[in-house]
């Protein structure tokens, strides 16, 4: 191949469009909105949105939010935790920044080296008599080893959270990922694949914790006359839930599509020496969020951070997450469990991935020239 012949993309390629619902529909369904002149405080899209979209998910509760991280923010107080949080360090900010915001301590675990998700394995021994909790994330919508990590739960009498901002729609044998732990966390920013420009749910099966949840994400006030709990403003608003309503409609398509620049993906890639991808086992439904590749520098020849800089040239715009680790942070790094010798195998899958442009909008044309680009960098 020659490799002179590759032209640069004529537009940029980003790593993520949104779904974006018929203006002329959206603004049709707005019209109500209006009329209603009920913009926020649960109103009448809040409640079918909710309802909806818990039924999507296959979830026994659901609790809007306006936006993932204010909804994470309440899971955590909702559980009523103390002490230390064990979790991961390669995920989003708003990962251990929750924690923290919630004066609680995270405590950072390594990752499996494949799934790139905390390492039940290593759990136990972050464990102390100041545990009360683990969030876990599922990385790039590929599941947690939820049974695992429910045991040594059970075992130390510890709550579980899901980071699933990246899950939605996931399914471990047909069951929605929201059932999992005592609580799940959805965002619903722009990049995610099921958005309402920004938003975010909890999913969650304790009855008792939809009254607590809906209550902390409105100040606390119980009623005219009572404030009975520390909430915060974490309401989603009529424009958000009409929005969700419209998006939902085409989830499924864009989701069809994804899968089809997946298996093309996974296609043009197989036989390049150096790059791996993460296959899922049939037992689950993806969520095709993320296409992230890992590169393995000897193997390639050429680093992550060299192709993440050539693919610029074509105007091709990927994203290395998560990278820095959150255990970096200035705010984290002196923390005993941020020690680069804890955390080897996320020290090394932190310099190795490498977030590919993955949304209904590329064609398999497009995937394919992305690859030809990439295996062009080897032999230069
Ligand atoms: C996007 C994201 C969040 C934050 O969600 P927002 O809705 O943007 O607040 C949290 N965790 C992970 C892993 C994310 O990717």
């Amino acid at each position: 191949m020659n490799i002179k012949k590759i032209k640069p993309f004529s537009k940029p390629i980003y790593i993520t469009r949104p779904i974006l619902p018929d203006l002329k529909k959206i603004t049709f369904y707005l019209k109500d909105v209006w009329k209603s002149q009920w913009l926020s405080n649960n109103g009448y899209q809040h409640k079918k949105f909710e309802y909806k979209l818990k039924k999507y998910l296959k979830v026994p509760y659901l609790s809007l939010f306006n936006n993932g991280t204010i909804a994470l923010l309440v899971a955590i107080k909702s559980l009523k935790l103390s002490g230390e949080v064990v979790t991961t360090p390669f995920t989003f900010p708003a990962t251990p920044h929750c924690i923290s915001w919630n004066n609680l301590t995270p405590v950072f675990c390594d990752i499996d080296p494949d799934t790139m998700n905390i390492n039940p394995d290593k759990i136990e021994s972050l464990i102390t008599k100041k545990t009360s909790a683990i969030l876990a994330v599922h990385v790039f919508g590929s599941p947690c080893d939820v049974e695992k990590i429910q045991k040594i739960a059970n075992k130390y009498n510890l709550k579980v959270i899901y980071d699933a901002a990246h899950a939605f729609g996931v399914k471990i044998n047909g069951v929605g990922i929201g059932n999992f732990g005592d609580v799940s966390m959805f965002s619903f920013h722009a990049t995610k694949l099921f958005h309402t420009a920004e938003g975010g749910a909890l999913a969650f099966k304790d009855v008792k914790l939809k009254t607590k949840i809906d209550l902390l994400k409105n100040f606390g006030i119980k009623n005219e006359e009572e404030v009975v709990d520390i909430g915060i403003n974490g309401k989603m608003n009529e424009i958000q839930a009409v929005l969700g309503q419209l998006v939902l409609e085409k989830v499924d398509d864009e989701m069809k599509k994804r899968k089809l620049l997946l298996d093309a993906y996974h296609n043009y890639l197989k036989d390049i020496e150096g790059i791996s991808f993460l296959k899922l086992p049939d037992t689950i439904k993806s969520s095709h969020q993320y296409f992230t590749i890992r590169i393995n520098e000897k193997e390639f020849g050429k680093s992550r951070n060299y192709i993440y800089d050539k693919f610029k040239k074509y105007n091709v715009f990927t994203r290395k997450y998560f990278y820095p680790l959150c255990s970096n942070y200035p705010h984290y790094i002196n923390f005993l469990s941020s020690k680069k010798a804890n955390l080897p195998v996320a020290h090394t899958v932190v310099n190795e991935v490498l977030s590919m442009p993955f949304y209904g909008g590329l064609s398999v044309n497009d995937i394919e020239k992305i690859c030809k680009i990439l295996k062009s960098f080897k032999n230069r």
